[in-house]
Parts: C-alpha cells; sequence; structure tokens
C-alpha cells in the first residue's frame, strides 16, 4: 500500500496544549509522524510519496469562508496584540450569550471560531494543516487506480467541523476527500470513523446528506471528549436521516466488544454500498493510550485491517489521532498489513 505524507507538517509545531489546568507539550505533536514513517519503511508497506500540486479550492465545499480567513490570519492578528503565549481562546459565545455576532477582536474570533482549547494557534499551523489537505488530496487522486491508499495527514481532522477547530484539527481533511471523490464521479461514500474520540466535525459536515454516510465508533461522549455530540440518539436530520450512526461505548471497553461495533458498521457498509471507503483511522483505542480510555491491544489492529478488506471496497485509510507514541507505528502499520492480508 502507498503512503501519501508531507514533511511540511512540521509546520505545524504548537508548543503548548491547556491540559488538566496547566500547559503542557501537545500530545499531537511531530514525532508522531517519524514513529509511523520508521515502522511504514521497517515492516516494506510500500512507497512514501509526497503529494502532488493541488486546487485548494475545494476546500470551500466543506468549510465556511470567513472560517478560512480567519485561520489565515489568527497568528498574526494575535501577534499584532503583544500577546506572549500561543493563540487560545478565554471566552466563548456559550448558552447565556449572544452566539451569532463574530467580534473583531482576536480573542473574540478566537472564542466565536474555537470549539475546544486544548488546541494552540502558533507560527506557521495554518500552513502546517494546507499541507495535511494537500495529503488527503492526492491520496484521493490516487485510490482511482489503486485499491487502497494510506492518507498519512496531520494535524488530523474528524473534530474540524463547517466552521470551528479544536481536538487538534483544523480542517476536516477527510470530508475534504469525500468531496473530491463525489466530484470525481462517487455517486456514494462511507466514512467509518475508528478514532477512540467522536468525529463530530465529520458529522455535522455531512449531518443532513444522504450521499455520505458517516459511522463511529467512539468513547461514550458522557465521558470522553468531545462530550457535546456523538450519542446514539443523533441519526441525522432531512435527507440525511438514517445515514449517520453513533457507537458510544463505555470506559474500559475491550477488543471483543469493540469488534461488534465493527462488524455491525460493516454490514452497514455493504448495505449502503458505496462507491469508496474512507476510514477515519486513529489508534488511540489502544490499552496505553494516554488520554483515551480503550482497551485494544497492538495486535488487535490486525484484525481491524483483515476484517475491513473484506468489504473489498476502494479504501482511504485517512490518519487521525493516536498519542501512545511508542506505539503508534506499530498499532497503524498493523491496521494497514491486516487489510494487505
Ligand atoms: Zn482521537
Amino acid at each position: 500500500m502507498k503512503t501519501i505524507y508531507s514533511k511540511n507538517h512540521v509546520l505545524h509545531n504548537s508548543l503548548t496544549e491547556l491540559s488538566g489546568g496547566k500547559l503542557v507539550k501537545p500530545y499531537e505533536c511531530p514525532e508522531r509522524m517519524d514513529h509511523i514513517l520508521k515502522e511504514i519503511s521497517r515492516r516494506e508497506l510500500g512507497s512514501i510519496l509526497a503529494p502532488t500540486s493541488q486546487d485548494l479550492n475545494i476546500i470551500y465545499k466543506v468549510h465556511d469562508k470567513q472560517y478560512v480567513k480567519f485561520l489565515e490570519s489568527a497568528w498574526s492578528e494575535w501577534t499584532k496584540e503583544n500577546f506572549k503565549g500561543e493563540a487560545i481562546p478565554t471566552v466563548w459565545p456559550s448558552r447565556s450569550m449572544n452566539s451569532k455576532n463574530i467580534p473583531n477582536n482576536i480573542e473574540g474570533k478566537l472564542g466565536y471560531y474555537c470549539l475546544a482549547n486544548e488546541t494552540s494557534i502558533s507560527e506557521g499551523t495554518i500552513e502546517g494543516a494546507y499541507e495535511s489537505i494537500k495529503v488527503v488530496l492526492t491520496a484521493a487522486d490516487m485510490l482511482e487506480n489503486e485499491n487502497s491508499i494510506f492518507a498519512l495527514c496531520r494535524p488530523p481532522g474528524h473534530h474540524a467541523s463547517t466552521d470551528q477547530y479544536g481536538g487538534y484539527c483544523f480542517f476536516n481533511n477527510i470530508a475534504i476527500a469525500a468531496e473530491k471523490l463525489l466530484e470525481k464521479g462517487a455517486k456514494k461514500i462511507f466514512i467509518l470513523d475508528i478514532d477512540f474520540h467522536h468525529g463530530n466535525g465529520t458529522q455535522e459536515i455531512f449531518y443532513k446528506r444522504s450521499d455520505v454516510f458517516f459511522a463511529s465508533i467512539h468513547g461514550n461522549p458522557n465521558d470522553a471528549f468531545p462530550h457535546f455530540l456523538g450519542y446514539k440518539n443523533e441519526k441525522g436530520i432531512h435527507e440525511g436521516l438514517g445515514f449517520n450512526l453513533n457507537y458510544p461505548l463505555p470506559i474500559g471497553t475491550s477488543y471483543a466488544e469493540w469488534t461488534k461495533c465493527l462488524d455491525d458498521s460493516i454490514n452497514k457498509v455493504k448495505i449502503f454500498n458505496p462507491d469508496a471507503l474512507l476510514i477515519s483511522m486513529g489508534v488511540d483505542t489502544f490499552e496505553n493510550d494516554p488520554i483515551s480510555f480503550f482497551k485494544l491491544k497492538s495486535d488487535d489492529f490486525f484484525d481491524v485491517g483483515r476484517k475491513i478488506s473484506h468489504l473489498k471496497i476502494p479504501t482511504l485509510f485517512v490518519m487521525e489521532g493516536g498519542y501512545a507514541i511508542k506505539e503508534i507505528g506499530k498499532n497503524t502499520v498493523n491496521i494497514l498489513k491486516g487489510f494487505e492480508e
């Protein structure tokens, strides 16, 4: 399986994350990629290719124009205020306030466009986020001639909604890939999100639509980030009713329990019969992940890949989360190797 990867992801290299009331080094860091690349080479998964030049206007099929403009100027507006740290919002249009007004000041804008403030914006963040889009678009292009492909995206994307960032995500890479495939003639896309966290952004983007089915297996939002979306009763609206499916699972979920949901979602893929299957692939379901609570073991990831491969549908794997850095390479490649067997 070929991997698409841009070394320029390092442009996004924030130094701070607000976690447990402290500013810590972000869990989502450039070193994650080094471990995955090393394992791809060591186990000879296939060639690693740089992204090709891409028409980025397709972003606007997914994201709001004002939001993109905000992301592009956020860092310079922040530094103009002489703030010393990285850009982190401190105030939101919360439930008792006016949520429709977009303030002029960067402090207000950050609150308006941010859904969770563990994610700092720093110099190069937006440039890094654009690289991730180029990676996923190149991979989507190549899916025509390949039965499967791996978009090694960083930063990840599934928490980014039409006009909000957070959860380490700025642009929704997998949603942009789905739009690209539809533009190239696909009629139906299935997005299966197996990251530990609910893909709130992807759900929001396609919630009213029936051409993109979204299913997500994740930590119950009562107990896990992003807390405010990802419940079982969210099934889509209007034309999208019945095309959104959530599998929230409790603390301590083992592979035996988790994989029942995978089996069920695979059945849904068969019924929907899409032209392409897009996997939001996080390996933060791993038992030793520092910010998650499932109990999947490294060997279980082979089985995940194997099961997905039985569908025999063109499959685009898109990297999302995974924060047990020492094991991230092994766990990621286990899924891809399991698929290839
Ligand atoms: Zn995650």
